[in-house]
């Protein structure tokens, strides 16, 4: 048999080596504390699963969904942006339920690569913009994050003759890895650029409702001549811990909406329409569910941050998304670094390297493991450093 090149083109998967040490070592019993997943550790809020059971009961959601979503599902969505970000959304034009935001984040492309176009895309960065990217037979342009530029692209260093070609370009904030926030004047530069450009802004946003000190990240939406040039995907996955039932949204341009829905309706049949019905309550109803989630990385955020600096890794407290961006001590690649913590430590750790290149130099830590066992990673990695220095 001989697959697609596409198939080939896979970029190695840098964890490969650090994934098959895991498994050894949890084989031989041990204890492997990870720090590397984003997928949070506190269940669905109780009054959504009740909703979805309900909901998987009635007949009328056995059958096959509607590809673009549940009517009342855009509707609900829509008063979300407004009531949030005072950003309004019609919804049968301008919003678009997705299987999880990661399926639209995969075959938008199809709607705006074709072979051998260009895609502007961050690195370090969320796998699938360059990915899907080159599913459709395009090539990325890497934007670098670096802490010089604030893990903001730097839109003057886009070669002319590469943002010309380009077609479409990914940002997202809140950040992952970088844990890095954007405030509405990158995202108007952004704006400006693309319209200069003629490239469609692809912002994906699924960290906005996960922030510390009330801090309230905006929507890209919110900046000015936003609706012409781009999108924005979102997700119930980390707002709502709702990563198992894949359920997610792009919304903003009518004719970006319009593309992807007939992509999407030549390739799936939607989503599961009980859990279109989960989502909906968990958009329209009670919302302290969000801010208590948020305490609770807040306060693991602040322990973690305390043993990272006792040990003398350097990191930024971030202001939301799920994660701790930290550097690496002076003589290590991340690599090497999460290798030992995971060797010496018994400690999962993800290297920046994992999200492209200019992560090198980083580990990402992740704030979804439970108080107790983060408490667990915490003794090991003070442990840790006290034998490294005797
Ligand atoms: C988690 C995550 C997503 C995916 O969200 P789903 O709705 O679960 O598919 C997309 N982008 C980024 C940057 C993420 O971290």
């Amino acid at each position: 048999m001989r697959t697609a090149r596409r198939i080939e083109n896979l970029p190695p998967y840098l964890f490969v080596e650090i994934s098959r040490k895991i498994a050894e070592r949890r084989a031989q019993g041990e204890d492997v504390i990870s720090l590397a997943v984003g997928d949070p550790d506190i269940p669905t809020p109780r009054h959504v699963i009740a909703r979805l059971c309900q909901a998987a009961q009635d007949p009328q959601n056995h059958r096959y969904p509607e590809s673009e979503g549940l009517p009342e599902f855009r509707h609900a969505i829509s008063q979300w942006y407004e009531r949030r970000f005072s950003v309004t959304l019609d919804p049968d034009r301008e919003v678009l339920p997705l299987i999880g935001a990661k399926e639209g984040i995969g075959h938008i492309a199809l709607c705006f690569i074709d072979p051998g176009d260009i895609a502007l895309v961050p690195n370090p960065a969320y796998p699938v913009y360059s990915i899907g990217t080159m599913f459709a037979g395009g090539s990325s342009h890497y934007m670098p994050l670096t802490e010089d530029n604030d893990f903001l692209p730097d839109l003057d260093r886009i070669p002319g003759d590469i943002a010309r070609k380009a077609k479409i370009m990914w940002i997202n904030y809140p950040n992952n890895p970088t844990a890095a926030v954007a405030e509405p004047d990158f995202f108007e530069r952004v704006v400006a650029f693309a319209k200069k450009y003629d490239i469609a802004v692809c912002h994906d946003g699924p960290y906005t409702e996960v922030a510390f000190d009330g801090y309230r990240p905006v929507s890209f939406l919110e900046a000015t001549g936003a609706m012409e040039a781009g999108v924005e995907f979102h997700s119930l996955s980390k707002s709502y811990n709702m990563t198992g039932w894949r359920v997610g949204m792009m919304v903003g341009n009518a004719g970006i909406i319009d593309a992807l829905r007939r992509v999407k309706s030549n390739l799936d049949s939607g989503i599961p329409q009980a859990i279109q019905h989960a989502a909906i309550e968990a958009l329209t109803g009670p919302q302290d569910c969000v801010s208590e989630h948020n305490a609770i990385y807040q306060r693991r955020r602040d322990r973690l941050l305390q043993t990272l600096s006792q040990i003398g890794l350097n990191a930024k407290p971030p202001r939301a998304s799920l994660y701790i961006w930290a550097r690496v001590p002076d003589g290590y690649t991340s690599l090497e670094f999460a290798t030992s913590l995971l060797e010496e430590a018994g400690v999962v750790v993800t290297p920046g390297t994992s999200y492209g290149k200019h992560g090198e130099g980083y580990i990402r830590l992740s704030l979804t493991i439970p108080d107790e066992r983060l408490e667990e990673a915490l003794t090991r990695l003070t442990a840790w450093h006290k034998q490294k220095l005797t």
